[in-house]
């Protein structure tokens, strides 16, 4: 834990979760738990699981959901935590959008807009994404997105991309 992470005010932040090796599903519900073992972290809410086709990539389905979580760690920190977490679940990037074991992204964090080389924040391409949209409006249907409105207004925009829900 960082001094930062100490004395910060609680913010809620939403992670994407995406997996589309090995066994996948078991994957995501792993990294849901681990999550919650994030220092200063507890995941509040959490969507079902959903089977989508891959876009612009390799392999087979992904399995995806999204967590709402309440943290104090900083949104460098939760970056560098999930990172961490990618590479414990042993995430090769062998190449731009290859198949991975495990990818998570963080989607929003409270109401601010970050942008620095190595985090964006609201996520750039989540208005594009079947994948994330739903989950998230499964869990918060009136969400906005900082600088972008409600998150409902961009699900036309995704309707011919496959989702089903699993569990
Ligand atoms: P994607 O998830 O878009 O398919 P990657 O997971 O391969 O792509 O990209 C990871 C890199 O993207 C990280 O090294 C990180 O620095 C950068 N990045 C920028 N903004 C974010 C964000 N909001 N969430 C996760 N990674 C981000
Ligand atoms: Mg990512």
């Amino acid at each position: 834990m960082t001094v930062s992470g100490m004395t910060g005010k609680t913010v809620v932040a939403y992670i994407g979760i995406g997996a589309n090796l090995g066994d996948a599903e078991a994957s995501v519900r792993n990294a849901l738990d681990a999550l919650d073992t994030l220092p200063e972290t507890s995941v509040t809410a959490q969507s079902s699981l959903f089977r989508t086709a891959p876009i612009d990539a390799d392999g087979d389905d992904y399995i995806n959901a999204v967590a709402g979580i309440k943290t104090k760690l900083s949104a460098g920190e939760l970056l560098q935590s999930l990172l961490a977490l990618e590479q414990t679940f042993g995430r090769e990037r062998s190449y731009v959008n290859a198949p991975r074991t495990l990818d998570l992204d963080l989607l929003l964090y409270g109401d601010q807009q970050i942008d620095t080389p190595s985090l964006t924040v609201p996520h750039p391409r989540m208005t594009m994404r079947a994948f994330v949209l739903i989950p998230l409006l499964q869990i918060d249907p009136f969400i906005d997105i900082p600088g972008r409105g409600p998150a409902h207004q961009f699900v036309p925009s995704v309707a011919d991309q496959a989702i089903r829900k699993i569990a």
